[in-house]
């Protein structure tokens, strides 16, 4: 990437925060019909699913959503290089870890979708989608940085950065750490990924040793950790936090923030659009839409107001040519805010709902309770060999039900006995005893309201 692309996006993605409407919709149409005519030409699946529209599209919901699914089972005709092949990526790159955080054919960033969304996908970046989420989140994240006193207090003390996230899969959040890390061996100091796979009292004492200014991961694993500070096993000072991937409730910022005394900073993002949307200071998601687009939808996929919550959320990523993410089903309840933000920003902003998965509450040794991170124990469930997807039933802390569906051409029973397996030595190596687990009769099932599939359910 030229040094003038840099400048490029830097300079817009600057402006675009304080300039009129007018402004923002010009830079969105010229990259939107860039976006179009480059799937058209380029990628088999989008020239004939937009065969029967006219070469300038002037309307944009008449282009068809798209979904998941669909992406995963055309995956080789969706995407614009055609060296880029499913099952050639799987055995070449997918399936050796030591690759995570390295590029592509030397050229794209691979992420794979975790437990947190249900169905797996396989999201590929090119080098101008990579230095756009870079750069845009990079900016904004500084800005509020700079707002609470962050890089003096950086400074000061140094930036060590600890990331919490699922490893072993090139999952969105620990792909960008790896990268990091690999970029040069000074930054790999200042960058340590802990698994939240791992006992909490081993992520404990290594944030201990590390003293992290930076801390970032889901939600879920800092509310683990809220709990070691505030009982005085974890002893860290962290400048900023920063979380995304699952909901966060106001008693659990709260309970972030008390507990590590710093400013916490929520990102709204998936794999097929990194840079989507980025907190402010009245707490609301401000949309980076001068290369991310959000449209609330129905059920039908018809357009829902602002100020009303929709059933799902088709989005675009307008910086990514190699894999076109266009009008995508991302299955969040989301809500479009009608007025102009406290904070000045012109970017839309908006609320999602329903992010939420619950701990898992086990029985410990004698008698305590021990939770667990959904993202972890799904994340040890779906790495294993032969399951598609998987939802866990949880209804008192013995017993563990296991939903899951195996991929194509794979012995169930042989899956579950592997499965089976592995919980079994998961859930021992964070100390619960007597815990049932079991194959529950049921598939996993998504929300009553074409939501998301929980990874972790109560009932
Ligand atoms: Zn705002």
């Amino acid at each position: 990437m030229s040094l003038g692309s840099v400048g490029r996006i830097v300079g817009s993605s600057l402006r675009v925060t304080s300039a009129d409407g007018d402004y923002l919709a010009k830079v969105q149409q010229l990259r939107k019909s860039a976006l179009i005519q480059h799937a058209r030409t380029s990628s088999p699946y989008f020239r004939s699913l937009l065969r029967d529209l006219p070469d300038r599209i002037n309307n944009w919901t008449d282009i068809p959503p798209t979904k998941k699914s669909e992406l995963m089972a055309n995956f080789d005709d969706w995407v614009t290089d055609p060296r880029i092949q499913l099952d050639r990526m799987e055995a070449d790159f997918l399936s050796k870890p030591d690759l995570v955080g390295h590029k592509y054919l030397n050229r794209y960033r691979i992420f794979t979708t975790s437990g947190t969304t249900g169905t797996p996908a396989i999201i590929v970046h090119d080098p101008t989608a990579w230095a756009v989420f870079q750069l845009v989140t990079r900016l904004r994240t500084e800005r509020q940085l700079l707002r609470h006193g962050g890089i003096t207090r950086m400074v000061r003390h140094g930036f060590r950065s600890a990331v919490l996230f699922a490893t072993g899969g090139h999952y969105g959040g620990v792909g960008v750490a790896a990268f990091v890390q690999n970029l040069h061996p000074v930054l790999s100091r200042r960058v340590l990924i802990i698994s939240v796979l791992r006992p909490l009292t081993e992520q404990v004492s290594e944030l201990n040793e590390y003293q992290p200014t930076f801390l970032s991961g889901y939600p879920s694993a800092l509310l683990e950790l809220a709990r070691e500070q505030q009982e005085g096993r974890l002893k860290i000072q962290p400048n900023l936090m920063l979380c995304a991937g699952e909901y966060l409730s106001e008693p659990q910022r709260a309970e972030l923030e008390y507990s590590f005394g710093c400013h916490l900073l929520q990102g709204y993002a998936a794999s097929e659009v990194p840079g989507l949307a980025l907190e402010c200071d009245s707490h609301r998601f401000h949309v980076n839409a001068d290369w991310y687009l959000i449209e609330p939808v129905d059920i039908s996929y018809a357009p829902v107001p602002a100020g009303v919550t929709s059933d799902t959320c088709l989005v675009t990523n307008l910086s990514n040519f190699v894999q076109p993410i266009i009008r995508y089903d991302l299955g969040d309840r989301i809500r479009l805010h009608a007025d102009v933000c406290r904070c000045g920003s012109r970017l839309p902003s908006l609320e999602v709902e329903g992010r939420t998965n619950d701990l898992v509450r086990l029985e410990g040794e004698s008698g305590s309770t021990v939770e667990i991170v959904p993202l972890a124990i799904s994340t040890v469930i779906e790495e294993t060999p032969g399951v598609y997807r998987s939802q866990l039933v949880n209804s008192d802390p013995q017993h563990l039900r296991v939903r899951f569906d195996e991929s194509p051409n794979c012995d169930r029973s042989h899956v579950w006995q592997k499965l089976n397996e592995r919980v079994t030595k998961f859930v021992k190596d964070h100390h619960a005893s007597g815990v049932h687990i079991e194959l529950d009769l049921e598939r996993p099932r998504q929300e009553k309201n074409g939501g998301k599939l929980r990874q972790v359910v109560r009932s």
